[in-house]
């Protein structure tokens, strides 16, 4: 390798202090650059000159995906226009996009850390890399791209879909790495043996992007496609794009960059700092990003960070797989639960299948009760039900430290849908 993109930092003393002179930096240069900084920032008493420590952090005001809509079409712009050379929009399924925009230096950065992705996943310049995620305005396909030119291994940008194509540039260009969604790599990989193409094919590392895996999914995918590793890739738009972090070949948790972006993980209802190792929302802060600055952003995302070091002994800090949106979260009994918690139990479950509802009710007793719909697996046999409802009632009691009665149902029972399932149904106050 001719090139690490690993941090060059050696101890946590240094990262605490590149942090602080990154944050410093951030909330100079976006109180200067920008109008709406300047203007939260002298709503909320604060100027650049208020941080000492990082701890000052907490001193600073929230930005929310509210800012970037009200600031349509170039929100927390902090360079003059000469400076920035691409913007990149989310695909806004709700309201206005989300408009980024970014320096020359932004797009250096961002395939530095990306390129850092592709190294700790263990590839090297002999790799071919498939890219099977969306180009265009979004920052997925460009994303995968440029890490993997400054890696220096070889893309194939395929774009996303067209299984027909995909499956030929399996044979024809023999990857070695396949890049896409989660659901994608488990049609890929049901196609693949479908076709009984698995010996035509040299793939031995899966990278899945922008959406959450369950630990069902990748094994599937492994045992299909008889890959060495599947990796998740986090990222969204507003932080740059994919490649923020990865797992790597140990799998305790997602190595996120701290080099670039300090993680905060906040109680979403106070906002306040929560016990370490508990979930919260995650809240980001960049360090040296010019052309759109984060400054304690609320992604709504719900994780936790895993309070230990990794076994490949990386300096930089772990959070835990995406747990869903705070959005989604429900009270039930006083318990935050969100539905991530209840689709881990089922998918460790043997004899459950994939798909489950939640149901919420308030009874004449005036107390909350939740039950759980759960599918039976494909193929299991009905005269265990009994015994799996008990198992999955435990579990949830254990787990999640509230009860929910579970009724199996049929495979194929529960409906399916292309994009994402409805999966708690709240009938409380109604
Ligand atoms: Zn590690």
């Amino acid at each position: 390798m001719t090139k690490s993109f690993m941090p060059t930092i050696k101890t946590e003393k240094e990262l605490k202090d590149l942090q602080l002179n990154g944050l410093k930096w951030t909330v100079n240069h976006a109180y200067q650059g920008s109008d709406f900084y300047r203007k939260r920032f002298d709503e909320t008493n604060v100027k650049p000159d208020d941080i000492h420590s990082l701890d000052d952090i907490k001193r600073l005001p929230f930005t929310t995906a509210q800012d970037l809509q009200d600031g349509y079409p170039f929100p927390l712009r902090s360079v003059p226009f000469k400076d920035i050379v691409r913007i990149h929009a989310s695909s806004g399924t709700t309201g206005k996009r989300k408009v980024l925009c970014y320096t020359q230096k932004d797009i250096d950065d961002w395939g530095d850390f990306f390129a850092r992705c592709y190294e700790m996943a263990g590839l090297t310049e002999e790799d071919r890399v498939q890219i099977a995620v969306g180009y265009g305005v979004w920052t997925a396909g460009v994303g995968f791209q440029l890490g993997c030119e400054k890696f220096g291994a070889m893309a194939i940008p395929a774009g996303p879909g067209n299984i027909d194509m995909q499956c030929t540039f399996l044979i024809d260009f023999q990857p070695t790495v396949f890049c896409c969604t989660a659901s994608m790599g488990l049609l890929m990989a049901e196609e693949v043996e479908k076709r009984n193409i698995r010996d035509k094919i040299h793939l031995k590392k899966v990278i899945f992007g922008s959406e959450r895996s369950s630990e069902a999914m990748r094994k599937r995918i492994i045992e299909l496609l008889g890959v060495e590793h599947v990796f998740d890739i986090p990222g969204m738009t507003e932080l740059y794009g994919p490649g923020t972090g990865l797992d790597c070949v140990y799998h305790e948790g997602i190595h996120y960059w701290a080099d670039y972006y300090i993680l905060e993980i906040l109680d979403p209802e106070t906002l306040e700092e929560i016990k370490q190792g508990e979930v919260g929302e995650m809240v980001v802060t960049t360090l040296r990003k010019e052309g759109a600055p984060l400054i304690r952003y609320r992604t709504r995302d719900l994780t936790r960070i895993i309070p230990k070091g990794c076994s490949c002994g990386s300096l930089l800090p772990m959070h835990d797989a995406l747990l869903g949106r705070s959005d989604d979260m429900f009270i039930i009994r006083g318990v935050n639960i969100y539905p991530s918690q209840v689709d881990t139990i089922v998918s460790q479950m043997p004899g459950a299948g994939s798909e489950y509802q939640i149901i919420l009710d308030r009874k004449q007793d005036g107390k909350d009760y939740m039950s759980v719909k759960v599918e039976r697996a494909n193929g299991a046999d009905p005269s265990e039900d009994e015994e799996l409802k008990r198992k999955l009632e435990d579990e949830i009691k254990k787990k999640i430290l509230v009860s929910g009665a579970v009724t199996i149902v049929d495979y194929g029972g529960l409906p399916r849908s292309e994009r994402k399932s409805k999966r708690v149904f709240d009938n409380r106050d109604k």
